[in-house]
Order: C-alpha cells, then structure tokens, then sequence
C-alpha cells in the first residue's frame, strides 16, 4: 500500500446530517472523507462522519494528521469538536484552509469552539494543532504528496482540492455552482483526474424550480453539470456526493442508476465506500 492512494467516505450528506431508516445505507452523517499517501493522512473536511473516523485512528501509530477544510460551513465542521484525536497529547493536527475576511484560520476555530455554543475552547484541546493558511493558488507538499486546489462558486467561497500521490489523482470538488459554461478553474484542477468527487445536491428540476422552490444561486450543483465537467476533463471515476438530507437510499439508488446511462464509471457515495488508486 506504500505506493498507493487510499481513500475511505465517513460523510457523504450536505448541508445537515439526515440519519434514519430511510438513509441507512447512504448514511446520514455529514462531509468527511479520509485520504491516505503513504504515512500522510489527509481528512478532507470535518463534517459529522469524521467522528468515526477519529475513533478508529485511535487505535493506530499515526500521531501527525492533516485536515483540509473547503470552508467552513457548518456541515463541513460541526464534526471537529467530536473528533476524538483532538483530545489526545500524542496527537499534532494540522488544519488547513484559508481565511475568512479579517479572520485568521485560528480565529475561525477558535469562534467555532466558543461559549456558549460548545463547553470547551480551543485552547483546552489536548492535540496541538497547528495552523496552515492558504493564501492565492499555493499548492500543499506533504513528502511525495501535492496538493493543487482551485476556487469553487459558492456563497462565502469554497476550495476545491486536488491530491496527487503515486502517479494518482483525487479531486474533492463540493459546494459548488455550476455556470452556464464549464467552470474552467475546476476543468483545469479535474483534468485527468482518477477520481473526481462533485457536489451533486439537487437535481435539474429541484436547481430550476420544476420540483420546490427554485435553488439557483444557492451554491450547489447536479449530476448534468458534474457529467459535463468529467466528460471535457476526461476524468476516470465520477462520484457524487453532498446528497441531499430529503434523496433517501430509494432516490439515491434510481439516481445512480440514472447517471451511469450518462457516464458508465459513476457511483453516488456512501459511507464506508473505499476507493484504492
Ligand atoms: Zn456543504
Ligand atoms: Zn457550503
């Protein structure tokens, strides 16, 4: 596995976490998805899923981790304070992300972790957590890893990853709006790509109002546009992710189906779902 990539979903859901029997299969928990290159662990944000993650990192050697934030919505965070190495002085983690008009990285995390939404600040957490701003179009090097990322459209703003490992390529593309043309921006970070994970949170007609209230402008996408982006960037794996709270596995199963007619290697995400480049 030296050489491999591995990647493990511990949150596929947007927006809110929609537990029950009707999402069981899915899962309901919120976006995390956990990227291996070699000794490096990268999460790729901390929704609720990464809870379980944190449990089973636990019981392992690895005390350096690296979390890579999107924004920092609260389904791509609420997670955090429930993520057990954070409680743990064996632990160093760094979280990466950029900053928020006048607030810093730390700033953002320690508002997160403040009276009187959650008991503890950051201050008392046990790990020793570090801080990686990214500023403009810097790439990430972490040993043979190399992170590129690329500017999402999304209300407040939102970044797009893409980790390179072993000759591999993984893409993390959520929340974000399609534009009546291809974004090029996200073309040029998904070209190639193994893997892209897209935002594919509504459908046509839940985004243009034929089903509900009309979603346009509130930063999501659907599966047409994220096909569109695979297909010009000649991406090998097409996931989708950020499912809806209301699409239950009934939904999520016909829509699958529905998308593989459009594009053959295409699979909607669940929690547990591993994938090894
Ligand atoms: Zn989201
Ligand atoms: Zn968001």
């Amino acid at each position: 596995m030296a050489n491999k990539m591995y990647i493990c979903f511990w949150g596929v859901r947007g927006s809110i976490s929609s537990p029950g029997k009707k999402t069981a299969n899915y899962g309901g928990n919120t976006a995390c998805i956990e990227v291996r290159c070699g000794k490096e662990i990268f999460i790729l944000d901390a929704g609720s899923g990464i809870r379980e993650l944190g449990n089973k990192l636990l019981k392992e050697k690895h005390q350096h981790i690296n979390i890579l934030f999107s924004h920092f919505h609260w389904d791509h965070i609420q997670g955090f304070p429930f993520f057990a190495p954070v409680f743990n002085k064996k632990y160093a983690i760094t979280l990466i992300g950029e900053r928020k008009m006048n607030f810093t990285l730390e700033q953002l995390f320690t508002a997160q972790l403040m009276f009187p939404y959650f008991p503890l600040s950051l201050k008392e957490l046990d790990a020793k957590i570090s801080f990686n701003e990214i500023t403009k179009n810097d790439s990430i090097k972490r040993n043979n890893v190399t992170i590129k990322l690329a500017r999402l459209n999304h209300p407040g703003g939102c970044i797009g990853y893409r980790i390179e490992y072993g000759g591999k390529s993984f893409v993390y593309a959520t929340d974000t709006e399609h534009f009546s043309c291809i974004d090029k921006s996200l073309l040029n970070l998904s070209l190639n790509a193994d893997v892209l994970v897209y935002d594919c949170n509504y459908t046509e007609d839940e985004y243009s109002g034929k089903n509900g209230p009309p979603r346009t402008g509130w930063g999501h996408s659907t599966w047409e546009q994220g096909i569109k982006v695979a297909k010009a960037a000649k991406v090998k794996k097409f996931i989708l992710f950020h499912h809806d709270a209301t699409h239950d596995d009934k939904f999520m199963d016909k829509l699958e189906r529905e998308v593989r007619k459009e594009f053959k290697e295409s699979y909607a995400a669940y929690e547990g779902m591993e994938i090894i480049l």
